[in-house]
């Protein structure tokens, strides 16, 4: 559209907005770098300390992104005929702030405060129930919650399912409608393919992985991947979680963190790889975003993509094997003497049906998702009561793995998600899945020597595609235009059936 001259009152408002939206970005950098230190190396004694001075910045942070300034600049802002002749960086970031001030006053500050605190009370009281393997003592602190979100919804709005309200916080504009026939037809296909490897006489040597691989060797090995895999170090650091994660303080700045464990070393090498898909995402984002609500992923969905992408569309293939077997083998003579590359191969790619998410293989772990996809969508509608949980989750865990938890520690109390009210968060693993799939599709076709690329070592190029396709943008473009403007369609569930129908087919001979 033409540039048109806009007036004064819309130049000031363009100018106190984005001074605000810096502002805010600023806290929020400091509250990433504080929150990056109560995970990782802060003093135990000073932690409850400090989380006061946090609560303080959080605070101050919240009640600008919804104060009357804010309230005003984006009324102007918004305004059909205003907006359409902003540059389309600075409608993002209207967008999102929005988005933010319309949600957070759609909250009586009671009821946001309520929140907080039964979200804190929950969280211990999901600890304690996992520790002693007792539903019923996290059981009236979930019911509170899943009413909480209930409310949630009816505050948001919805067209037709409440659970889209809560979907909408970590993917924005997917519904129920959307997401079933999607997550159906993954769930048909994965489940069939699931019963013909299980049928298969092919079985990997999984031995190779239990035993001792010396922690010092596996951080040494893990330095020495990422770098290998384009990610900056000057912009970053790799420390040592139980909990792995990567944070975006900011776009010069994106730490990662791993867990090293001397019986898994899967563990480590493909848990620091996914992370490092992660902080390839945020380091990639245009540096002129910094300051702007748009420096950050486009979505969780799209987020996992990134990571999920290096971990199994790169890091599990046999060429990515072939470049770094030799390393590995160096770092680990003892353990994978007599190990060759195909049986590694194959090993790191073993499907099995396990009861716990957070270590399934390629395959299963979206049946997991599926999992608590249903309950919660059956939660919020009102069709499961929390009560009966336990009973649920281990019939659909049959349905789906076939298998049976032993224990609801091994079960319906496995994730933190829930305690912390993270309900409709799930989804965006596998929707990582997807959109990943979808994207690799397009890479092959731009990239055809994309697997000769990796068995050769050369990351760099793949890493600058998806920087140019996917990373620079940030939250420039929502999820659904993204994937669109990637690929050049929308959201399809085939790319990920095909991919897994290949891959398995392949290495199990079925
Ligand atoms: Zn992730």
């Amino acid at each position: 559209m033409a540039q048109q001259v806009l007036d004064e009152t819309v130049k000031q408002a363009i100018k106190q907005f984005t001074e605000m939206d810096e502002k805010i970005c600023h806290f929020t950098n400091i509250l990433g770098l504080l929150g990056w230190d109560a995970r990782t190396y802060a003093p135990k004694k000073g932690k409850p300390i400090f989380a006061k001075a946090k609560g303080t910045l959080s605070t101050e942070t919240f009640k600008l992104s919804v104060s009357k300034e804010m309230g005003e600049c984006l009324d102007t802002l918004s305004q059909p005929d205003v907006f359409e002749q902003l540059d389309s960086e600075t409608r993002a970031c209207v967008r999102e702030r929005k988005k933010e001030y319309d949600k957070s006053k759609q909250i009586p500050s009671d009821v946001y405060n309520e929140y907080v605190i039964l979200a804190s009370n929950a969280n211990d009281a999901w600890e304690e129930a996992r520790a002693k393997d007792d539903f019923s003592h996290f059981q009236p602190y979930l019911e509170k919650m899943i009413d909480m979100k209930r409310r949630f919804a009816e505050y948001f709005g919805y067209e037709k399912h409440p659970y889209d309200a809560l979907l909408d916080e970590f993917e924005p504009g997917l519904t129920v409608e959307k997401l079933d026939p999607l997550f159906c037809d993954l769930r048909k296909k994965s489940i069939e393919l699931l019963n013909r490897i299980q049928q298969s006489p092919r079985k990997p040597r999984n031995d190779i992985f239990n035993q001792n691989y010396d922690v010092e060797k596996q951080k040494e090995f893990a330095q020495f991947i990422i770098g290998k895999l384009g990610y900056d170090l000057d912009a970053g650091r790799l420390d040592e979680t139980t909990h792995p994660f990567a944070m975006g303080i900011n776009t010069g700045d994106v730490r990662i963190t791993t867990r090293y464990e001397p019986e898994n070393p899967r563990m480590a090498v493909f848990g620091t790889i996914h992370e490092t898909g992660h902080a390839l995402y945020e380091q990639g984002v245009n540096s002129e975003y910094e300051g702007r609500v748009i420096r950050r992923g486009s979505s969780f969905g799209i987020h996992e993509s990134q990571s999920r992408f290096l971990e199994n569309f790169v890091g599990r293939t046999k060429e990515f094997w072939t470049y770094f077997y030799d390393d590995i083998k160096a770092h680990f003579p003892h353990q994978l003497s007599g190990v060759s590359l195909e049986e590694f191969y194959r090993a790191v790619n073993c499907v099995e049906p396990s009861l716990i998410r957070v270590e399934a293989d390629e395959l299963t772990y979206n049946l997991h998702i599926m999992l608590r996809y249903e309950i919660e969508k059956g939660l919020i509608a009102g069709d499961i009561e929390v009560k009966d949980l336990p009973k649920v989750w281990n019939d659909k865990m049959m349905d789906y793995l076939g298998v049976i938890p032993p224990s609801n520690r091994l079960g319906v109390l496995q994730d933190v998600h829930w305690s912390h009210g993270g309900v409709g968060y799930f989804p965006s693993y596998s929707l990582g899945n997807l959109y990943g799939a979808q994207i690799l599709n397009k890479v092959l076709q731009e990239l055809p020597d994309f697997y000769e690329l990796i068995q050769n070592g050369e990351f760099m190029k793949i890493r600058e595609w998806l920087r140019e396709n996917v990373h620079q943008y940030g939250k420039l473009y929502t999820p659904a235009e993204l994937i669109k403007k990637v690929t050049g369609e929308d959201l399809d569930a085939k790319y990920l059936t095909d991919y897994l129908e290949q891959k398995f087919t392949k290495l199990y001979d079925l």
